[in-house]
């Protein structure tokens, strides 16, 4: 039986963060009512002429810069011509054979091994607008549709793979990555579930061992993780079946349903030349000078990779890295502890434990935690110190969260530090010690594990104020003198 290698390649849309569209002064905010964000320049009304937005394409270099590609110095929109209700003019504009940017790469790591999957272009669009179908989820089947275009004419840049992704995890690695890169620059928020980001993935098998690509199956709009994963492995089932029994594979644009968890042919693929692309002549040449490149170059925030790099060297491990990087705003967190003057690790077990347990419970984010990067700080202090154990610390935090007041205060009005003066607790062990005869023995015999019981009631005694390795010295050393 003949075994196939896949061949994965994904294009990824990421609508860009501007607060208006592409070339248009209309507003991209999500969820407005329907044809409220709109002019007669994203209605396609005749005559109405299109204005670059100068931000989204400061994004879109930022995004070529982040993923090392050639930003290159002219590019060029086209028109791609096609009939759909949700494309007023009749045509997107796109960019077709000259990119803003060319040729980059993303390293993703599998299974602990770096591999490198190669960037072909980037390029800027506009997005279309939206239906709304009645009566069945796709146009086909439905009484009516309603069409809005609040979305038409925003801002995207689609990024794409070269074929060198191998199986449904990588290529889920690949899109996090991706995504967890542009949310660190800024420039697009990630999200999803709103459309912000959506892959088109490109399915083929080649028997092992040959070079030829087989023919290509396109997924479009594959909008979470998940489906991502779930959609590749339907599809790569889907051509092993038809191959296996010599039938041939058609070149085919498919939609993924999350309700069948397979996915469904959308119509046959098209070529290039269906589109009939030509230069926009509406727009000027997009030309770009080196100082505005550079410029841009140097503003470039700390990305994911030299992040993790930063925090391996501090000791964290590879679990806490990938917790503080998921979301921008939590390592921005764990920065601002470090630079208060915490010990990394100290802080990042914090950060990836209770308190992010602890701000999930009460439905806050790291950026609205009502325990300060500089409330944790103290918080690690009084640990630090003595003054709190670890169980006492997490009520203290719990403490904090709920009502906004400092580690400090909270101590100070509950009085509940820690008891490591030896005086004091020299006193309770041999209160518990006389009252346990019978278990002082069993340890005098050699039985030790009966220690833990005399700590046990120590603790209780204590109300678990005492520290757990004074308990256990103290018990051992008031056993042996007598
Ligand atoms: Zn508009």
């Amino acid at each position: 039986m003949t075994v196939f290698e896949v061949v994965i390649g994904i294009e990824v849309h990421a609508q860009l963060k501007t607060n208006t569209k592409l070339f248009c002064g209309c507003s991209t905010q999500f969820g407005d009512r329907p044809n409220t964000n709109v002019c007669p320049v994203c209605l396609g009304m005749p005559g109405a002429l299109p204005v670059l937005n100068r931000r989204a394409v400061e994004y879109a270099i930022m995004a070529g810069l982040a993923l090392d590609c050639d930003v290159r110095h002219t590019s060029v929109f086209s028109r791609k011509n096609y009939f759909y209700p949700d494309l007023p003019k009749g045509y997107q504009i796109s960019q077709y054979d000259q990119p803003i940017c060319l040729g980059g790469h993303l390293d993703i790591r599998v299974d602990g091994v770096k591999k490198r999957i190669g960037i072909t272009r980037i390029h800027m669009e506009e997005d279309a607008g939206k239906l709304i179908h009645q009566g069945s989820d796709t146009i086909a089947g439905a009484t009516h549709s309603h069409v809005d275009l609040n979305r038409a004419c925003t801002p995207l840049i689609e990024i794409v793979s070269e074929p060198d992704i191998r199986t449904a995890q990588e290529a889920r690695l690949y899109v996090e990555a991706l995504r967890q890169r542009l949310v660190y620059l800024g420039i697009c928020d990630g999200n999803m579930d709103e459309g912000s980001l959506r892959a088109d993935i490109n399915v083929s098998l080649r028997p092992v061992g040959t070079e030829p690509f087989g023919t290509r199956t396109e997924t479009k709009n594959v909008n979470s993780f998940r489906s991502i994963e779930r959609a590749i492995h339907s599809e790569i089932a889907r051509q092993t079946q038809l191959l296996t029994a010599g039938e041939r594979i058609v070149q085919q644009t498919r939609q993924y349903d999350e309700a069948t968890q397979t996915t469904r042919v959308l119509r046959d693929k098209e070529e290039s030349h269906d589109y009939r692309y030509f230069p926009e002549p509406d727009l000027y040449p997009l030309v770009l000078t080196t100082q505005w490149i550079d410029t841009i170059r140097a503003m470039l925030p700390e990305l994911p990779e030299a992040k993790a790099r930063r925090y391996r060297d501090a000791g964290l491990s590879e679990f806490e890295i990938d917790v503080v990087l998921t979301e921008p705003e939590t390592s921005q967190y764990l920065d601002q502890c470090i630079a208060a003057g915490a010990v990394p690790k100290d802080a990042a077990k914090w950060v990836v434990g209770d308190l992010n347990s602890v701000l999930k419970e009460t439905k806050q984010s790291f950026k609205e935690s009502k325990i300060t990067p500089a409330g944790l700080v103290q918080l690690l202090g009084l640990i630090q110190s003595g003054k709190l154990s670890g169980k006492m610390a997490k009520e203290v935090l719990e403490k904090c969260v709920q009502t906004g007041q400092l580690p400090d205060a909270v101590v100070a009005a509950s009085g509940a530090t820690q008891i490591s003066d030896t005086g004091e607790l020299v006193a309770v062990v041999d209160r518990i010690l006389d009252a346990n005869l019978d278990v002082v023995e069993k340890v005098k015999s050699g039985k030790t594990n009966s220690a833990d019981f005399l700590m046990g009631q120590v603790m209780k005694e204590t109300q678990g104020r005492a520290k757990p390795d004074l308990v256990r010295r103290l018990i051992l050393e008031c056993i042996a003198r007598r």
